[in-house]
């Protein structure tokens, strides 16, 4: 397969800083880059991310966002149906520029393929609690968790179709891309110090779910409707609750267990035989999730049926946050995924990085383009940027998804070419 695509990500800042032309003629020329995007709303997260400084930025040393703006113009009216509101940034260098359309029209001008990110999360938190705290996802002890906007609140389905919708509307892209936080995956169960874990299992990670979300009474409504015993779920659950809580100190009863389970070599599946309730919640929030992407996907077809749903993984195990792609692929175009092994030296000699593009690969078919994400940023080196690209070639890959310019350096950018021209990947 020839790689077709190789995409860039743009932040309205970087683009305020540097100036669009500056950037795209770096990113075409080094990078043979023939797609770009803004992340058009982006989390509270200080930039660059993988190291304290920028290297090319002219103006600032780092930027530290807002939580969740938007940095493109939309339409109030638009989110008329729900309680949430979309925010545009408050900073003075930022607000009243559509960021988008300045990216979009220096792009189509020399011929690239355009889009925008919906990033992680996608409206203000503040903004959710003092609004409509009930969109928010809750724990089984029903306390909020922050970010994670629950699929099955009526506020958080109809404000995400809302701000896909008018995005598409109102732009010249090409594709919107998402990787925003769907339900709580919770927190890896790790057994105390001095207990060997089972270093190849990864049964920890399925008892963390249960710490996760979601059990508000939206989940429980939809539940129900979609011919599940909620109430059996959340019993049966429990001493899964216990055990994954359970720590040496205030919460001894289940640690004994706890610590057996995770240095045994039992099978996830083995937990799920066990405790059938652990299956019924992770289909539950699989086909929640489903209805989600469906969602979405019939909200941008709606407006512009050319228009390319692209999902961003970027979870280590999706199927833990809800995604099941054999479920959601009629409800998506093309697969980004956003493995950065080289930004770590890639230690592991990029396993990880085969392994979940097989993963993704697998569940998707060979009919929907995926795109692999190709780390530019430090720890990554020229030499590890060219194996990584060899590597997504050789895995089939369609397209190449750079992460990211702004915490990138020349030299990175010129192994992206390089490695393309080692790799024998023409086509772009
Ligand atoms: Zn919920």
């Amino acid at each position: 397969m020839a790689i077709r695509e190789v995409a860039a990500s743009l932040y309205a800042w970087d683009i305020a800083d540097e100036g669009v032309e500056a950037i795209l003629d770096k990113l075409v020329e080094h990078a043979a880059v023939n797609s770009v995007y803004l992340v058009g709303v982006m989390h509270k997260e200080k930039r660059p991310f993988t190291s304290m400084f920028y290297a090319q930025d002219p103006k600032r040393s780092y930027y530290l966002p807002e939580d969740s703006r938007i940095y493109y113009r939309f339409e109030e009216s638009s989110f008329s149906k729900t309680r949430l509101r979309p925010l545009g940034s408050d900073r003075d260098f930022l607000k009243g520029t559509d960021w988008l359309e300045a990216l979009t029209k220096a792009a189509r001008k020399r011929g690239l393929r355009t889009g925008v990110e919906l990033s992680h999360t996608i409206a203000d938190n503040t903004m959710v609690l003092q609004e409509c705290p009930q969109a928010l996802q809750r724990t089984i002890d029903g306390e909020a968790i922050p970010g994670h906007l629950c699929p099955n609140s009526p506020d958080s389905r109809e404000y995400i179709k809302a701000l896909f919708r008018d995005t598409v509307q109102n732009h010249d892209i090409d594709f919107i891309q998402t990787c925003m936080l769907l339900f709580s995956p919770g927190r890896p169960c790790r057994p105390p110090w001095f207990v060997a874990a089972n270093g190849g299992s990864t049964v920890g990670h399925l008892l963390g779910v249960v710490q996760g979300g979601c059990f508000c009474e939206n989940c429980a409504a939809a539940a129900k409707r979609m011919g599940s015993d909620w109430e059996g779920i959340v019993d049966g659950l429990q001493p899964l609750v216990q055990m994954a809580r359970a720590n040496m100190g205030s919460h001894n009863e289940a640690v004994v267990e706890q610590g057996l389970l995770l240095s045994s070599d039992l099978l996830e599946s083995g937990l799920l035989l066990e405790i059938p309730a652990l299956y019924q919640f992770l289909q539950f929030r699989a086909r929640s999730t489903t209805e989600l992407f469906s969602a979405i996907y019939a909200a941008v077809k709606q407006v512009r049926p050319s228009v390319e749903f692209r999902y961003n993984n970027h979870r280590l195990y999706p199927e833990l946050v809800g995604v099941c792609f054999p479920a959601v692929r009629d409800f998506l175009d093309s697969v980004r995924d956003s493995d950065y092994s080289a930004q770590r030296g890639a230690p592991d000699g990029f396993a990880r990085k085969r392994a979940t593009l097989a993963k993704v690969r697998r569940g998707i078919g060979f009919d929907k383009p995926l795109i692999a994400g190709v780390a530019v940023r430090p720890k990554a080196t020229p030499e590890l940027v060219r194996r990584s690209i060899c590597v997504v070639n050789d895995m089939g890959v369609d397209g190449l998804s750079l992460g990211h310019y702004d915490g990138s350096t020349m030299a990175l950018l010129d192994a992206v070419r390089q490695g393309l021209e080692e790799a024998g990947a023409g086509g772009t």
